[in-house]
């Protein structure tokens, strides 16, 4: 598996509001969970789980909270994928007496990105309090979601409650980077014990602010599909005293030049209309009438063409596909045999892999340049909107930020809901924290969220939970 980009930067390009709803207290779990919370955070946080060390050490914390507070030895599994024995993943069932629909899984992603101690201000696998601010590798991606499912999953237990449908929690490995991703190992060797009729995955969707207000929740429906090419021209090469027309470097450069004038056409799903529907609301004058009418079909070109020159909204139109990497020749004085570049793309759900590389070779139109696949896409289609579990998320989201509206949305970047979607199991983003649009440091140096947006989150995860578990 190929490193992706976290989902959760696709929610921050959510909007530039200008107008929005102003923060207001939320509802916070009693001080006995929010001091378990932040226990879970900085315990979770304390354990490097960057793709070296593996998730073992971490699924083990789990499993003993998950004992210590009541979850029966039968409902919890702790599994590692033999050819990689220290990447694990913890499986939780909380049962049904008499289930009324198939169980709804949360898949939660125990690995962090690397992070350098002299690179940061503070230790980076240490849960350090500061002006405010909770700072540490994964605070953001997705630690602080991780512990807020989890202690979702203890105050539930503690307080007698009993879902209507099984609520299971995959606690994996390998979403950053790796070959020991586990929603998709588990899919492939443990389906009957994550089988789910739907998903929940808090490492996409959510909210975000922008100068101190809340912008939109959105909950991720789809993401655009991860595939890259390679583009390849070869010769036999010869003294460079004597060039020759079929040079493959300057082949390629050609290539190139034509993918990057390239533009696939403007493709919008049920997910980017409503998307831009509900986006219209945030902008002003020509924008706001350019978006409005990209939530409607067929598609208002000149509308498109517009939204085409702005970056916040380009993405979203169409496949994109950029040349990430080059390399070419072997000697300073002899003519290239070989000249290759990456080409990484982007794809709308619609799209597929064979369809873009038909469109890319066409417009290369270059036979002897030649492109295969280095990274195959997972095809991954969009999860329905579905009306009636929207509104029972708005439900939820109104009850913990009131005024906030909700809207599904498409991610620019990857999540492990390509490998349940793939499946076949329709998946949702809900991320509890929110974080700001201007200060994103997911990936980054000095990653953080405020103090204050965890707690919310946690008591926002509590509720979903409780609210989806209940009737079907
Ligand atoms: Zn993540």
């Amino acid at each position: 598996m190929i490193v992706r980009t976290a989902a959760a930067l696709g929610a921050l390009l959510i909007a530039t509001a200008a107008r929005a709803a102003a923060p207001t207290a939320s509802p916070l779990p009693p001080p006995a969970d929010q001091a378990l919370a932040r226990d879970l955070l900085a315990e979770l946080v304390g354990i490097d789980t960057v793709h070296r060390s593996g998730t073992l050490k971490a699924a083990e914390a789990i499993q003993a909270r998950l004992k210590a507070a009541g979850f029966a030895d039968g409902d919890i599994s702790l599994l590692t994928i033999p050819e990689h024995p220290t990447q694990a993943q913890l499986v939780v069932r909380m049962r049904a007496k008499a289930p009324k629909a198939k169980p709804i899984l949360w898949i939660c992603h125990l690995d962090v990105v690397e992070a350098k101690r002299e690179d940061w201000t503070v230790d980076p696998f240490t849960l350090t309090e500061k002006d405010g601010w909770f700072y540490g590798r994964g605070s953001q991606d997705m630690k602080s979601e991780d512990a807020a499912v989890l202690e979702s999953l203890i105050r539930l237990k503690r307080e007698g409650f009993t879902p209507d449908r099984d609520l299971i929690v995959a606690f994996t490995s390998d979403e950053e980077s790796g070959d020991a991703n586990g929603p998709e190992w588990l899919l492939k060797t443990h389906r009957d014990l994550i089988d789910a009729g739907l998903v929940i995955n808090p490492d996409a969707g959510g909210g975000s602010i922008k100068d101190g207000k809340r912008l939109a929740y959105g909950i991720q429906t789809s993401e655009k599909v991860y595939v890259t090419f390679r583009a390849e021209a070869t010769d036999k090469g010869g003294h460079s005293s004597v060039p020759e027309p079929n040079n493959p470097i300057y082949r390629l450069a050609e290539a190139l030049g034509k993918v990057a004038a390239y533009r696939f056409p403007v493709a919008t799903t049920p997910t980017t209309r409503s998307w831009f529907a509900a986006q219209s609301a945030y902008a002003e004058g020509q924008e706001a009438a350019d978006m409005l009418a990209m939530s409607k079909e067929p598609t208002d070109m000149a509308a498109a063409e517009r939204l085409s020159q702005r970056p916040s909204t380009a993405p979203r139109l169409r496949t994109t596909c950029v040349a990430t990497e080059i390399a070419g020749g072997h000697a300073e004085n002899a003519l290239p045999q070989r000249a290759y570049a990456s080409i990484q793309c982007r794809m709308i759900p619609l799209d597929t892999e064979a369809g873009v590389k038909a469109q890319l070779e066409k417009a290369i139109a270059d036979p002897q340049v030649k492109l295969t696949t280095i990274a195959p896409a997972t095809p991954a289609p969009d999860s329905p909107p579905d009306p009636a579990l929207f509104a029972r998320i708005a439900k939820v989201v109104a009850s913990e930020w009131p005024g906030v509206k909700v809207i599904p949305h498409m991610d620019l970047g990857a999540s492990d809901s390509i490998f349940t979607r793939a499946a076949g199991i329709p998946s949702y983003g809900l991320s509890a924290v929110w974080g700001d649009v201007d200060d994103n440091r997911a990936h980054g140096r000095d990653e953080r969220i405020r103090v204050d947006r965890y707690y919310e989150g946690v008591e926002f995860a509590y509720r979903i939970m409780k609210e989806l578990g209940r009737g079907k």
